[in-house]
């Protein structure tokens, strides 16, 4: 019987049996590693080549010729492949690069490694991707470059920041790091820009350890990127004015590929594409199993555009409290986890009210970092934008599970449980204290994708 004043629900939340019942194990296990990998990690420990490069070159190629693009470029991290990008492009002191708030915060840090100055564009709100809407009023005489993030898996509009780019002679960066494979009008990410960059670290769809990869058909951005964090590398510089440098690193990293990374990565390319068809299939299912649900929107490409989300990097849906009489997302996030499925409120957070952006000085300029190339006269506060999607649209999406496999029951106990929270959503009104202003944060992994069982 339910209590007075309470409304009757069997939600796990108060004490009704689970929806999710099975075991989960292999449902969200990533990389899926095999055999072929651990022989390949084995061979490169037993001959000593943990350093080398020899199956790194081959790594690199090899995904080059898949992206279809000129030249790859293999890197420690992501972090390091994005700084290397950079600088290849020619960003440095007193250029400004405009870039989306919302993503991670790799995408616009090594900005401030080559003295330049991140200016931030608010996203849009049904892609999280930036917002092409908002980008041109942010140009001025000293941008260099757009740095676009397909976010989530989810392709960025570059039909439109392509013209704007071309209208403005603008470099293009691709932080392609949530989106490996993903499908723009039926051409892949990364191969839009000046140049791509993916980091390829565990927790990403192409995941090889730790490591990071760049791309372009420049052969300038490629050389001064080697010659900026690659010394080993020198060999390769051809061009006439980089030539005289050759020898030191003019960056002074090294921003070399650990082997194990490449030969694991070597096997994953072969088994990824089979991956990602499993996972798009399996997300694509979750998606239409909810499709119709109050409150709740998938995110994912419109039909028939053939623009898909490669793997499917930290799926989101959108939350529309309106439907549910209000029900904080939190609360909402509360109730499906109680059933035992994956429901994180929030995203990143936005970068451009982070106090590393608006007083911090890194370095010791004596003024903070983000204008420190700038004219002497240039004030912070006109770089401290005000972004009303990218500070409100933690309340309004949430992550959901990222399927590894296509196991339709598995698949339909999750839907289950958001299906169940939603018929049930009254109950949850009752004790909704919403706790919505501690949504989102500045890094998802390890937080994320732990199935509660
Ligand atoms: C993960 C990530 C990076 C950084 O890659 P690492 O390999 O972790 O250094 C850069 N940009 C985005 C959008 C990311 O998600």
């Amino acid at each position: 019987m339910a209590k007075e004043g309470q409304i009757k629900n069997n939600l796990a939340l108060f004490g009704g049996e689970r929806a999710v019942k099975s075991q989960q194990e292999d449902m969200f296990k990533w990389p899926i590693v095999t055999d072929r990998h651990e022989q390949a990690v084995l061979e490169v420990l037993r001959a000593g080549k943990m350093s080398g490069f020899d199956i790194t070159k081959e790594f690199e190629k090899k995904y080059a010729q898949l992206l279809g693009r000129e030249y790859g470029l293999a890197y420690h991290n992501g972090t390091a492949a994005i700084l290397g990008a950079l600088y290849g492009m020619g960003i440095g002191v007193g250029d400004e690069v405009i870039v989306p708030s919302l993503t991670y915060w790799a995408t616009v840090t090594p900005a401030y490694n080559l003295g330049a100055t991140p200016v931030f564009a608010d996203v849009d709100p049904d892609t999280i991707c930036i917002d092409p809407k908002d980008i041109e009023h942010r140009i001025t005489p000293r941008t260099k470059a757009i740095i676009v993030v397909h976010y989530a898996g989810m392709p960025a509009d570059m039909d439109a920041i392509i013209k704007i780019a071309a209208r403005h002679n603008l470099k293009i960066l691709e932080d392609c790091s949530h989106a490996h494979g993903a499908l723009y009008k039926g051409k892949e990410a990364g191969t839009f820009g000046d140049a791509s960059a993916f980091s390829l670290m565990t927790g990403k769809s192409l995941a090889i350890g730790e490591g990071g990869i760049l791309f372009t058909d420049d052969r300038q951005v490629y050389e001064r990127a080697i010659l900026f964090g690659h010394y080993i590398r020198h060999d390769e510089i051809t061009l006439k004015e980089l030539k005289p440098f050759a020898g030191l690193p003019s960056g002074g990293y090294k921003h070399r590929m650990h082997q194990l990374s490449s030969a694991f990565g070597l096997v994953q390319l072969e088994l990824y594409p089979k991956q990602m068809e499993e996972i798009d299939r399996a997300m694509n299912y979750f998606c239409d199993l909810l499709d119709d649900s109050l409150g709740i929107r998938p995110i994912r490409p419109p039909k028939g555009t053939n623009t898909t989300k490669g793997g499917w990097y930290y799926p989101h849906f959108r939350y529309i409290a309106q439907e549910l009489e209000g029900l904080s997302l939190s609360r909402f996030s509360e109730g499906v986890r109680a059933e035992g499925s994956i429901c994180n409120p929030g995203c990143n957070k936005p970068l451009h009210l982070h106090p590393l952006f608006t007083t911090m000085d890194v370095y010791g300029h004596g003024r903070p970092t983000r204008i420190a190339g700038l004219d002497e006269s240039t004030k912070i506060d006109k770089y401290i934008e005000k972004l009303p999607v990218a500070e409100s649209i933690n309340l309004r999406v949430f992550e959901v599970p990222w399927f590894k496999r296509y196991l339709p029951e598995i698949i339909e106990e999750h839907a289950n449980a958001y299906k169940k929270v939603i018929k049930n959503y009254k109950a949850l009104l009752a004790d909704d204290t919403g706790k919505d202003a501690e949504i989102g944060g500045y890094s998802s992994f390890f937080s994320s994708q732990k199935n509660t069982q």
